[in-house]
């Protein structure tokens, strides 16, 4: 029955999808034709929903008020920092690693107008490829913002002047996140000064100092990109660990990683003020508890202490979609908020704000308006920080396991005891799995090491598929790979490993 429904919105949904595939977006009156879906939003939740859409045949429309499409994720947040990464990594390998390979290069010197062009590229290839696949699965494009006019309507303040007005069956709320702020450290990306995640991705010169406010991924990364310029990065965190959800033995081994890398740590601190000065900025901190004032002065401060929902100008009230205390759209099982034809996904709800994440809710919310079960597993979403080395997990810490009660069997693998990473001149890290103590079920691993956030696949797998230490164990894995360190501490799980 279930299919049966699906197969005729997806005919219907082909046959006025090419038929309405040029429309001309200058028009001020309402669009007459029903749509199956608008989503609001381009992110990768909302372009991920709309091109799933377009493949199923559904009459889909995108409204992005950014001008650009890809979110956050490919305008200000994963691409422009990973192309970042990249960059420093290189100028930090060339100057201090290549010569343990017999390279030898003088006067190694970073252009940051250069590195600062090839991020713009990645980002306009990126973004550019996403209209091209909205072209090709027909998924129309408003370039505007959309507010939602009532449960089967939108209505579009277009980018050049004028609006539309949208008549859908379904509409899916996509609006991601922004940066939240911190009164006492007021953000002004222009003046370069304070900056939030955004501004740090376009400083223009390399600065002597910066402090980084909050110890979680998105500072840590960007701190990692000045620092391997040679900027000194203090990190000032309220809390007494960096990324507080992480498993403490990777948290301890990675602070100690960054602190090698120059880095300083002020643990279980607050601001309780800044200052612009000619000089930088002067931050006054104290203790978490309080007491113990001290300042500093820094050439440049990174706000990074945490991200919350964009939902600005929808119209939610108004509906009685609820929003809970974060500020999180509140959605049902199936995406669904309380008012039936209108869904809500990505950073914008509960969950990680991650892009992949928001990515498969962006299918299993599509699959479900079209009549099939759509679904996302939030055991087997990983986690990646990508920093040097990088940081990656999935499913269940040790201190979640501890805490539920549930007996486990846990192996390691150091990355120093691997022939590749060894061959590589890059030993720091381990690989850790954690497995039920009855079943050998994979419950949760954690990598420390050089391209953790691909190596963590093989557990997502693992743990999507049900798989045990052994079975993993057993997996012949290629020679020489970094990968063999993930099947060696699955053998220290249910046996011993070989080599260490
Ligand atoms: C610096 C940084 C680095 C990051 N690195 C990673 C990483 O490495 N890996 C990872 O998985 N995640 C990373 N993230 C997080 C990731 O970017 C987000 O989780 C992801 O973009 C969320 O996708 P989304 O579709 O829910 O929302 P968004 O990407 O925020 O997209 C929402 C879009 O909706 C638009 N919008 C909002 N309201 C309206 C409206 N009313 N009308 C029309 N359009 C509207 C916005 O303009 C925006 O483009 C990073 C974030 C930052 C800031």
């Amino acid at each position: 029955m279930m299919f049966a429904a699906a197969a005729a919105v997806r005919v219907q949904g082909r046959r006025t999808a090419t038929a309405y595939a040029f429309r001309s977006f200058t028009s001020t009156t309402p669009l007459a034709e029903q749509y199956d879906l608008v989503v609001i939003g381009g992110g990768p939740g909302g372009y991920v929903a709309a091109i799933k859409a377009g493949q199923l045949g559904l009459k889909t429309a995108c409204v992005e008020m950014r001008g650009r499409l890809g979110g956050t994720c490919l305008n200000v947040g994963c691409i422009p920092s990973k192309a970042l990464l990249q960059s420093s990594h290189h100028y930090h390998d060339a100057k201090t690693h290549f010569a343990d390979h017999g390279i030898v290069i003088d006067n190694v010197s970073m252009d940051i107008a250069k590195m600062q062009t090839a991020k713009a590229a990645s980002v306009e290839a990126l973004t550019g490829g996403i209209e091209y696949l909205f072209k090709k699965n027909n998924v129309e494009y408003f370039k505007g913002k959309g507010s939602i006019s009532g449960p089967n309507g939108v209505n579009v303040e277009l980018l050049d002047g004028g609006t539309e007005s949208i008549d859908t069956k379904n509409i899916v709320i996509a609006t991601g996140s922004e940066v939240s702020p911190l009164p006492p450290v007021p953000v002004h990306n222009a003046g370069g000064k304070i900056v939030d995640s955004t501004g740090a991705l376009d400083i223009d010169k390399i600065p002597e100092t910066m402090a980084v406010v909050g110890g979680g991924v998105i500072g840590l990364e960007m701190g990692s990109v000045w620092s391997r310029l040679g900027t000194k990065v203090t990190v000032i965190e309220f809390m007494d660990r960096l990324c507080p959800a992480m498993d403490i033995e990777l948290t301890k081994k990675f602070q100690t990683t960054l602190k090698k890398q120059g880095f300083k740590f002020n643990l279980k601190t607050k601001v309780v003020k800044s200052e612009v000065g000619e000089n930088g900025v002067t931050l006054t901190t104290e203790k978490s508890k309080g007491g113990g004032e001290k300042t500093e002065t820094f050439d440049i401060v990174l706000v990074a202490t945490g991200r919350r929902p964009f939902t600005e100008g929808l119209g939610l009230e108004a509906l009685g979609i609820e929003q809970d205390k974060l500020g999180r759209v509140v959605v049902d099982a199936h995406f669904r908020t309380a008012v039936p034809s209108i869904y809500a996904i990505g950073d914008c709800i509960n969950g990680p704000m991650l892009a992949h994440k928001a990515e498969e809710e962006g299918i299993a919310v599509t699959e479900t308006i079209a009549g099939f079960a759509g679904h996302v597993n939030y055991d087997a979403i990983p986690g990646v920080i990508y920093t040097y080395p990088e940081v990656a997990s999935v499913g269940k810490t040790e201190e979640e396991l501890i805490e539920a009660g549930i007996k486990y069997n846990k192996g390691t693998f150091p990355f120093s005891a691997n022939s590749r990473a060894r061959a590589n001149g890059s030993t720091e890290g381990l690989v850790k799995v954690l497995a039920d103590a009855e079943t050998d079920k994979i419950l949760g691993a954690h990598i420390i090491g050089p391209n953790a956030g691909e190596m963590i696949a093989e557990a997502v797998i693992a743990i999507e598929y049900g798989a045990s230490s052994e079975d993993l164990a057993r997996t012949c894995h290629a020679h020489p790979t970094l990968s063999e360190a993930f099947k060696e501490a699955c053998m220290d799980t249910y046996d011993k490993p070989i080599h260490f």
